[in-house]
């Protein structure tokens, strides 16, 4: 089979032929149709500090895909072959204390599709079939394969109730713009969504932020004033890994407000204690997705009329995968699709 291999140490990835793998007995095989490109992927690309710490080569990348399933181990029940799938690429030890109390995404032991095993960007990959989840037939495909990251949006954005809530997010990546979306979906007033990229903030407004602020231009103060906010936001998202972005959030929440940090800083952070302590601040960290709440959360949100799809902005086939990385590179895309068929 076709599949794209970091094959050694070292910027860049090969479009090469792989062995197939192999379904085991409570494994499900899976065709691939369309994978999309995610930063981690970029990471491995570039070959950047965390990849050389993480990654073995040679290796099979890529974790967001649809597809179809090819063949159902043997003591797989309620999956079969045809089925239309997508999938939760943190495979968990099913042992540890969280995965026993049904926390899998608390996992100690968490395995990464595409990181730590061959992953999705391969016309088939394996997956343990209770990492499966059938896609209803109201999504297309194209929404299908990017649930993974719209998953990160979904367990960030509703770790908190947005109903009625003013919501700051900080990064319009295509995560932070899935969030905006999301929490005008389920009822936030003001959703403000900050970042320095102008092509970034004009897909968060095409996505439904209230407001959008490039923050080397503008502030959040005055942002608040515009708007008639008084006292400071009530739910932060940090979804942009800026430490400099993830302090203005402390700087303008309300007392008692809400943080759930997503985005993942490079080195450390330094903020002001004061600011947490003062405020009486929560701040929640979140991997992944809930296993598998976020995923019937996001089933049913799209299912409601959410439309997450203006954030896919880049089409390419297999073959010119390269230019698909390069665009990512570049930050003026939204999540950009490979099509494997
Ligand atoms: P991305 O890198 O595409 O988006 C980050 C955005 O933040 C970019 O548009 C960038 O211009 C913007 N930004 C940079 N500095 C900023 C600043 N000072 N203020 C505001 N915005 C700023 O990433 P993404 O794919 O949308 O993911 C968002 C973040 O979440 C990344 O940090 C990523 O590493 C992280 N992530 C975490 C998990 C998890 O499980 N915790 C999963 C996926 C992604
Ligand atoms: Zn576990």
């Amino acid at each position: 089979m076709k599949a794209l291999v970091k094959t050694r140490p070292g910027p860049g990835l090969e479009l090469k032929e792989a062995p197939e793998p192999v379904c085991g007995q409570n494994d499900v095989l899976i065709k691939t149709h369309l994978t999309a490109i995610c930063g981690t992927d970029l990471h491995i690309y570039n070959w950047d500090r965390w990849s050389q710490k993480t990654i073995k080569p040679p290796l099979i990348i890529g974790h967001e895909f649809v597809g179809r399933v090819a063949q159902v181990g043997g003591e797989v029940a309620g999956i079969k072959v045809g089925d239309r799938v997508s999938g939760e690429g943190h495979i968990t030890c099913g042992h540890c204390r969280n995965c026993r109390a049904g926390k899998r995404h608390l996992c100690r032991n968490t395995i990464g599709l595409g990181v730590d095993r061959p992953g999705a960007f391969a016309e088939y990959l394996v997956l343990p079939a209770g990492n499966v989840f059938r896609i209803p037939a109201s999504i297309d495909d194209q929404v299908a394969a990017i649930l993974d990251p719209f998953g990160n949006a979904a367990h960030t954005a509703l770790s908190f109730d947005l109903v009625g809530e003013d919501v700051l997010i900080t990064g319009a990546g295509p995560i932070g713009v899935m969030a905006a979306a999301l929490a005008r979906h389920v009822g936030a007033r003001f959703v403000v969504v900050t970042d320095v990229n102008d092509y970034r903030l004009g897909l968060a407004a095409r996505m439904g932020a209230t407001r959008t602020v490039n923050i080397k231009r503008e502030s959040l103060p005055d942002i608040q004033k515009e708007l008639g906010m008084k006292e400071g936001f009530d739910v932060g998202l940090e979804m942009s890994g800026s430490a400099e972005a993830f302090n203005q959030m402390l700087e303008n929440m309300n007392n008692g407000g809400k943080i759930a940090f997503l985005g993942i800083p490079e080195g450390e952070l330094t903020i002001n204690p004061h600011l947490l302590i003062f405020k009486g601040l929560t701040i929640k960290g979140i991997y992944g997705r809930e296993m598998f709440e976020t995923w019937y959360k996001m089933a049913s949100v799209l299912q409601s009329g959410l439309d997450i799809s203006p954030v896919i902005t880049h089409h390419f086939a297999l073959e010119d995968f390269l230019k698909g990385f390069e665009v990512m590179a570049s930050g003026n895309s939204g999540k950009v699709i490979l099509s494997w068929e």
